[in-house]
C-alpha cells in the first residue's frame, strides 16, 4: 500500500514535470512566484495518550505531550500554497507495535486514537511543484531532546526501540534554505494544555478597598430556611457574605436553589469538606477527595467552583494544609467567633460581633439556626451604618495582600 502510494505521487510529479516540458513553459516564473510567496507553511496537530487532540500548531513551533505522555497520532496541512502550484504535504508515522503505517496526506489523521501505542518516528514530504520550491524540515522530541532535523522524507526519530515520540516540530522553508535554528527557550505548546489555575471568583460587588471592610462567613449550610433569610438581609442591604458549605448538604430543590441564589447575589461559595470531616484525621488523598467532592457539588448547583475552604472545627496542621494546597485551595479561619452554634441566642451573637468588630475581621457564624438569621438581620445593617463594607473573603483578601493556595488566613487588617 505504502509503495503504491509513493509511486502514485512520484508518477504524478513526473507527469507534471513532463507536462511543463511538453508545453515549453519555463519554470522560472514559478520559482520567482514561490520566492515572492514565501508563505507556504506547515500546520499540524498531535494526539496524545491523554486522548485529546491538541490545537493547530503553526509552522516551526514546538508542541509536546504533557509529562509522561506520548504522541499517538498526527495530522498536518499546509497554508499559503499558491493556487497554481501542485503538490501537498504527505507524512508517514512509525507506530509502536505496528511499524510504518501508510503515507497519508493533507490533514488526514494517522496513528491511533484508541490505544496508547506511541509514535516512534516520523517522515514528512512535500510533493509536486511544492517539493521543487520548498524544503520541509521536521524534528521529534524523543528521550528528552529534539532529534536532528530530518528533511524531505528522511526519518526523524529512532524506531524499533520502543522509544516514544513526545513532541514534534515541522517547518517549510524556501528551497535551499537551511533548517530553522532550535533554541532552548523557544515556546512549546503543551498538549493537552495544562489545567488553568482556578480563577479567583469575579469580584462582582462594588467596594472601595481603601475603606473599612468586614467579611461575614456562614458555615455548615446550606440550610434553605435559614440561609434564605440571611440572603434576604444581605440582598436588602446590598451586602455580601461567604458561605462555607458542607458538600453533601448541597442537594434537593431548596438547598440547590439557595446555592444558586448565593452566586447570583455575588456572595462567595466556599468549601467546608463534603462530609464535615476533620481534615487533621484524614490522609492526603482523603482530604483531596473531600474537597473535590464538595467543589463538584457546589459547582453543579451554581456553576462556580470554590477556591476557599474552611477546615471543620478549625483544625489543621502542616500535612493537611499541604493537601489543601494540592487541590489549589486556600484555608480560611476567623477572627471573631460568635459561638452562635453554642448559645443559639440572638443577642449574644449580635454582641459578639458589634462589641468587637474591627476593620479586616472575618466573622464566624452558622446558617443552621433561626437565631443566627435573627442576629444577622441586626448585624448587617448596623455594620453598614458604622461604615463597614460587607464583602466576601476573596474581596477582602484581594485588596490586602491576596491569598495563596495551601496557606491559612484568619483576618486581613489594613496595611
Ligand atoms: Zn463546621
Amino acid at each position: 500500500m505504502r509503495k503504491k502510494s509513493i509511486l502514485t505521487k512520484v508518477m504524478s510529479y513526473c507527469l507534471m514535470t513532463a507536462m511543463f516540458a511538453l508545453s515549453g513553459m519555463s519554470r522560472a516564473p514559478m520559482l520567482a512566484e514561490a520566492e515572492e510567496n514565501a508563505g507556504v507553511k506547515a500546520n499540524y496537530s498531535i494526539y496524545t495518550n491523554d486522548h485529546l487532540w491538541g490545537p493547530v500548531i503553526p509552522d516551526n513551533t514546538s508542541c509536546q505531550a504533557g509529562a509522561g505522555m506520548a504522541v499517538t497520532a498526527l495530522a498536518a496541512t499546509l497554508t499559503g500554497q499558491p493556487e497554481n502550484m501542485t503538490g501537498t504535504i504527505t507524512y508517514q508515522i512509525n507506530l509502536s507495535g505496528s511499524g510504518w503505517l501508510n503515507w497519508v496526506e493533507n490533514g488526514t489523521q494517522t496513528g491511533t486514537l484508541d490505544t496508547d501505542m506511541p509514535i516512534e518516528a516520523v517522515r514528512v514530504m512535500l510533493t509536486g511543484q511544492l517539493a521543487e520550491n520548498y524544503e520541509i524540515y521536521y524534528t521529534v522530541w524523543q528521550n528528552g531532546v529534539w532529534t536532528p532535523w530530518a528533511a524531505n522524507g528522511e526519518t526523524a526519530g529512532v524506531d524499533g526501540q520502543g522509544v516514544s515520540v513526545q513532541g514534534i516540530r515541522i517547518s517549510v522553508v524556501p528551497k535551499g534554505s537551511p533548517a530553522p535554528e532550535i533554541k532552548a527557550d523557544d515556546p512549546v505548546v503543551l498538549v493537552p494544555e495544562p489545567e488553568p489555575e482556578p480563577e479567583v471568583p469575579v469580584i462582582n460587588g462594588k467596594f472601595d478597598p481603601s475603606k473599612p471592610m468586614v467579611a461575614l462567613t456562614f458555615d455548615d449550610g446550606p440550610h434553605a430556611p435559614v440561609t434564605n433569610r440571611i440572603l434576604d438581609s444581605l440582598e436588602q442591604h446590598g451586602a455580601r457574605a461567604t458561605f462555607f458549605m458542607v458538600g453533601n448538604r448541597v442537594h434537593g430543590t431548596s438547598n440547590t436553589a439557595v446555592v444558586k441564589r448565593m452566586a447570583a447575589l455575588s456572595c462567595e461559595v466556599a468549601n467546608h469538606t463534603f462530609e464535615h470531616k476533620e481534615i487533621t484525621k484524614l490522609a492526603t488523598p482523603e482530604i483531596q477527595a473531600q474537597l473535590n467532592q464538595a467543589n463538584q457539588a457546589v459547582a453543579a448547583a451554581c456553576g462556580v467552583t470554590p477556591i476557599l475552604m474552611r477546615p471543620p472545627g478549625g483544625a489543621y496542621n502542616a500535612a493537611s494544609l499541604q493537601a489543601v494546597g494540592l487541590v489549589n485551595m486556600r484555608a480560611v479561619l476567623w477572627s471573631i467567633d460568635t459561638l452562635d452554634w453554642k448559645t443559639k441566642d440572638k443577642q449574644s451573637t449580635v454582641d459578639a460581633v458589634l462589641n468587637h468588630v474591627k476593620d479586616g475581621d472575618i466573622v464566624l457564624m452558622h446558617d443552621l439556626y433561626g437565631t443566627t438569621a435573627d442576629a444577622a438581620e441586626v448585624i448587617i445593617p448596623e455594620l453598614i451604618k458604622r461604615g463597614y463594607q460587607l464583602v466576601t473573603v476573596s474581596e477582602l483578601a484581594s485588596s490586602r495582600g491576596g491569598m495563596e493556595a495551601g496557606k491559612v488566613y484568619s483576618q486581613f487588617r489594613p496595611k
